[in-house]
């Protein structure tokens, strides 16, 4: 069952809050000792005893897991780092916030990259996730853990977060949902910086309908974040049974490329095909900028990354280290509390953004990110939607992608709309080599009803 599949059994009386809990600790106490989805877990007698007093609410109660870089007043709050290993925030992000309100409680909290940065969950400081699917692979990332434990069935939902790609792509090598929204439409409030201009916080869910639900709970403008855009926030629901016919789906050619491999370009097809039984139509189109989106993405986001994890001295939040003066116990408290990723990312932005060479790496990155964001209006101009695969590979194994540019290029097709800031939807589109495949939609800027109605129309056909 989905979670609004839930929410009406919970309506009619079919089913008790008691029961849905005790489901999902008997799927959690039989596969995260494998799966490892979790970094913090509520207990499952709390939830049921403060469950009672939600009944009313929209989300009545039910738990929902939570990226372990989403502020939680109750849960802490490690990034999935050393430094933050006891770091309780203060506060509640907005999304959170918004969650509770709505009726929601926190289940736990979920593993991640360090700080987000990463593909496989393989660079928590707290040992990897692992795909439900197979527990030889990863389950890709950053929000890895929130990706399994919806997939694995030990959770109804959870957020994650998505800055180039961190929530659609581990939907895809789980086989669920995960949608990032427009740039600035849900709230960054409470949501740990990694590159400010990217950042996005994202459902993570078994159905698209799911996705549409707690993005309805989730949006709209809080004057806490300046980022946040000045929208309403819609009901996302209502509306996702429009269907798609006289809808233009556009595949652009850089999106399939032959490097795929037969089974994945077949795919593909099948999904052209499956558009156009539905009437919509599919044309091919071209973002030849598309192969400038990951170097302009790793200058840009490891610049913002530099200047956001500077906060993390050793004087503040958890990890210190003793030494002789200032400047050796910052360095000496760094060294301890972060990983190699993140220590690379840091010498790439610093690097980046230095004297001498800013316009050459920076400056440049922007006007090309800039070029991105012109090339998808004008895809625009003439389609509805753009589609193609979400990641290039089903999930790979544990280990495999050791060189840190093989594990950036499965990022390659969610990095260009991350970058224009447009919403993006991972749906499952069926199995490569046995495993799952997912189907990215693209649509423009704050036209996420329009992504979610293709998204629902084509959810379930796709195999
Ligand atoms: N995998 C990309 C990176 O390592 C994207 C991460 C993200 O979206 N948080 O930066």
């Amino acid at each position: 069952m989905d979670l609004i599949g839930v929410l009406e059994a919970l309506s009619q009386g079919k089913t008790a809050l008691g029961e849905i809990i005790d489901g999902l600790w008997e799927c959690i106490g039989e596969v995260e000792p494998t799966v490892r989805a979790f970094l913090s877990l509520a207990a499952p007698e709390d939830l049921k005893r403060r469950g009672v007093k939600l009944a009313g609410r929209t989300l009545r109660g039910v738990p929902i897991a939570v990226k372990d870089n989403i502020s939680t007043v109750d849960f802490p709050t490690t990034c999935g780092s050393r430094f933050l290993k006891s770091f309780r925030p203060v506060f509640d992000a907005t999304a959170v916030e918004r969650l509770r309100a709505a009726g929601a409680q926190v289940q736990g909290k979920t593993n991640l990259d360090e700080f987000a940065m990463g593909s496989s969950t393989e660079h928590s400081a707290f040992g990897p996730t692992r795909n439900p699917n197979d527990p030889e692979r990863v389950p890709g990332g950053s929000s890895g853990g929130s990706a399994a434990a919806v997939a694995a069935g030990e959770a109804l939902a959870a957020l994650g977060s998505d800055t180039g790609g961190s929530v659609r792509q581990p939907a895809a090598l789980c086989g669920v949902v995960g949608l990032k929204p427009t740039y600035g439409l849900v709230p960054r409030w409470g949501l740990v910086a990694f590159a400010s201009s990217l950042d996005q916080i994202g459902p993570i869910t078994r159905s698209v309908r799911d996705c549409a639900l707690i993005l309805s709970v989730i949006a709209g403008h809080d004057p806490r974040d300046s980022t946040s855009l000045p929208v309403v926030p819609q009901d996302y629901v209502t509306e996702l049974e429009g269907g798609i016919e006289g809808w233009k789906f556009g595949l652009p050619k850089e999106y399939a490329p032959r490097e795929l491999g037969t089974k994945a370009l077949a795919l593909i097809d099948r999904w052209a095909s499956v558009i156009e039984e539905l009437g919509g139509e599919v044309v091919e189109i071209s973002l030849p900028l598309t192969e400038f989106a990951l170097p302009a993405y790793y200058l840009i986001s490891s610049a913002e990354a530099s200047a956001n994890l500077a906060r993390f001295d050793g004087v503040r939040y958890t990890v210190s280290v003793p030494a002789e003066d200032v400047r050796a116990m910052i360095a000496a408290s760094r060294t301890l509390g972060f990983g190699r990723e993140v220590k690379r990312r840091i010498m790439l932005g610093t690097f980046a953004l230095s004297a001498g060479y800013y316009d050459r790496y920076y400056g440049k990155a922007q006007r090309v990110r800039t070029l991105i964001a012109h090339e998808f209006a004008e895809a625009f101009q003439e389609v509805d939607i753009v589609f193609g695969p979400t990641s290039p590979t089903p999930a790979f194994k544990l280990g495999e992608k050791a060189d840190p540019i093989a594990m950036y290029l499965s990022d390659i097709f969610t990095l260009p709309s991350s970058l224009a800031g447009v919403p993006a939807i991972s749906i499952p589109g069926g199995k490569v080599q046995g495993l799952p495949f997912g189907l990215q939609l693209i649509a423009p800027r704050l036209e996420e009803m329009k992504l979610l109605r293709a998204a629902y129309a084509l959810e379930g056909d796709l195999a």
